[in-house]
């Protein structure tokens, strides 16, 4: 293993005999790769919270013992030039012994830094958001330390920033970091409390409440701020990006629909449906977990502020959408055969290969190939975003046509109400888009498309959409987005496709 000290006293030598401008910065980028951070005090400067000894033995032994392995793994993999915080929000890509000390490496320098010799108070935005959370700043001091008291064995106690710019508090086992895209409903780490043993046994002893307590004393809050400024600004930055790359591309490019009549098949088995979802969720946790937030009061579980700086990310529509899951299809084909194993790909349009057990398959390929395909670095991907936007407001414009057009069929004894608000937990979990109020009593209603119907004695069958009834609403309106036609059922169906008895149609509206 090298040693990371010798190597840094090596290409400072080194640098300052280059003359040339060129190797000079090469080198610079080679001691970025070693990531030692320095510590900003003396090892006995943070006295009230912690001894000298410890301080040298967590400074020299542990935290450079991580970022030596590190140095050591990534040097064995061939992973060239890197950056910490790449690796941390990318630990997904990476073997354990990785994320260990990535993890390690990363959350000491943040800690040296979370440190000051002088008690600093907080002021200014931070501050007040805190108060408004919290009620006052003791309440948060005080579950601030309930958490990390909570936090069973050795592990970190975060106070972070969320993708919807929420303040919480949170613990992450072992070396683990909030920004880890493994981490659910993980963050932007503001602040952070090393709770391992070998941060405070010598002083402590089993005291750890009491080391917790001395916290306080030592918080670097000028550096906590700035963390807190950076996030709310590069969030922005990194967002407006993201939308810059969309809105570049006008079109977007749709599976054809002679293909998409396999996909529907295929996920037609409610077990397969439900399958297909969950592991679907699954590999977009695994990327985007930062970005997940639980649910609310109001709002549904899912992705914010990907896309937008903290709107819910139209990324919540990927595992349920049948156009995208053959994009999906088209870009793990893609990646297949960069590693030349074409007699890997998918083709669920052949029956033999239109099965459960290849779907299986189909996600695990997906899983395995996520970090390359969930990236706006990808085209195939920003495709896929695209496509699901243009759908989204597609339906969007046909609920508004639905709104109108049954307002005045049903007159001025009605009202009718739509819930547009992309994740309120109304439209999700009975799926209602649309509440009818007939002289004072409520209909609720979900909207489809269709562009066709055909009767076969006493049934009629709805055709032209792509999805199920799985919906709990009292009424299914289907719409015909080519005539504006509106078709009204009692949410009864025949079995999974849109099959009605002929007396089910309540209305039809032309
Ligand atoms: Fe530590």
């Amino acid at each position: 293993m090298k040693k990371v000290e010798e190597k840094i006293i090596q290409l400072q030598s080194q640098i300052l005999e280059s003359r040339i401008e060129t190797e000079k910065e090469l080198l610079l980028t080679e001691m970025k790769k070693i990531g030692i951070e320095k510590l900003p005090y003396s090892y006995s400067a943070l006295k009230p919270f912690i001894d000298s000894e410890t301080m040298d033995f967590h400074y020299n032994k542990h935290y450079k013992g991580y970022v030596d392995k590190l140095n050591d793994a990534l040097s064995k993999k061939k992973y060239g030039d890197l950056e910490l915080e790449q690796i941390i929000k990318n630990i997904s890509r990476y073997d354990k012994s990785i994320r260990n000390n990535a993890g390690g490496a990363f959350n000491h320098a943040l800690f040296w830094n979370m440190l000051s010799p002088k008690t600093q108070k907080l002021t200014g935005e931070l501050y007040k958001k805190i108060t408004k959370k919290w009620g006052t700043f003791t309440n948060f001091k005080k579950e601030f330390e309930t958490a990390a008291k909570d936090r069973f064995g050795s592990g970190w106690v975060w106070l972070v920033l969320t993708a919807k710019n929420q303040l919480k508090i949170m613990t992450t086992p072992n070396q683990d970091n909030p920004l880890m895209n493994i981490i659910d409903g993980g963050g932007f780490p503001l602040l952070g409390l090393d709770l391992w043993e070998h941060a405070y046994y010598l002083k402590y002893r089993n005291k750890r409440d009491e080391y917790i307590l001395n916290f306080w004393k030592v918080v670097n809050w000028d550096f906590v701020t700035k963390m807190y400024e950076l996030r709310t600004q590069t969030k922005l930055l990194e967002s407006t990006e993201f939308r810059n790359v969309i809105s570049e591309q006008k079109t977007a490019n749709f599976c054809d629909a002679k293909e998409i009549v396999y996909y529907k098949e295929l996920l037609n088995p409610y077990k397969n449906k439900k399958f297909y979802e969950e592991e679907v969720r699954k590999t977009l946790k695994s990327v985007f977990g930062q970005f997940w937030v639980e649910e609310t009061k109001d709002e549904m579980s899912g992705f914010y502020g990907i896309e937008s700086p903290e709107g819910r990310s139209i990324l919540n529509n990927l595992n349920s959408n049948i156009n995208t899951f053959c994009l999906l299809v088209k870009a793990v084909n893609k990646e297949i055969d960069k590693i030349g194993k074409s007699d890997k790909k998918f083709d669920f349009t052949k029956k033999e290969k239109s099965n459960m057990k290849e779907l299986s398959r189909f996600l695990n390929a997906l899983d395995y190939f996520k970090t390359n395909i969930y990236t706006k670095k990808n085209p195939d991907f920003v495709n896929i975003v695209n496509v699901l936007l243009i759908l989204w407001e597609r339906g969007q414009k046909s609920e508004r046509k639905v709104e109108e057009k049954l307002q005045n069929y049903f007159g001025e004894s009605s009202k009718v109400t739509r819930f547009g608000k992309h994740g309120s937990k109304k439209d999700a979990f009975g799926g209602v888009d649309i509440v009818i109020n007939l002289d004072g009593v409520d209909y609720t209603g979900q909207i489809k498309p269709f562009n066709t119907t055909k009767t076969d004695g006493d049934e009629i069958a709805v055709l032209g959409n792509a999805n199920y009834a799985d919906y709990k609403t009292d009424w299914l309106l289907f719409h015909n987005t080519k005539t504006d036609q509106i078709l009204i059922f009692e949410n009864k169906p025949i079995g999974r496709k849109y099959v009605f008895k002929l007396n089910s149609l309540l209305h039809e509206i032309e």
